[in-house]
């Protein structure tokens, strides 16, 4: 069974067919104090790569790219699951690092 079903699966611009999904994850940057107060970056950052999810727009759209690199938004399911597409993969709320702590 297909992962997604998409509305509009065709770029409408130059008529390719989707490559890739738009996706977001989380990031953090690591700090490191400045001279003279307040703070710097350290030049490291840290990717959370368990929350990679769907960017779900809104009203439950998803944004797709074709060879081009044109973006489109679209419509889109997810047969597999029984939930919603958006609830399936617009995560909310991403766990942090800190979830983990035991402090
Ligand atoms: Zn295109």
């Amino acid at each position: 069974m297909a992962e997604f079903r998409f509305e509009v699966a065709a770029c409408p611009k130059c008529g390719a067919p989707v490559r890739a999904i738009v996706e977001r994850l989380v990031c953090y940057a690591l700090l490191q104090p400045a001279d003279g107060g307040g703070h710097d970056y350290a030049d490291e950052t840290k990717v959370d790569w368990n929350s990679q999810h769907v960017d779900v727009s809104a009203d439950g759209e998803c944004l797709l790219l074709c060879e081009c690199d044109h973006v489109w938004p679209t419509a889109f399911e997810v047969p597999s699951a029984r939930q919603s597409a958006e609830s399936a993969y617009g995560l909310a709320h991403p766990s942090t690092p800190g979830d983990a702590c035991g402090r």
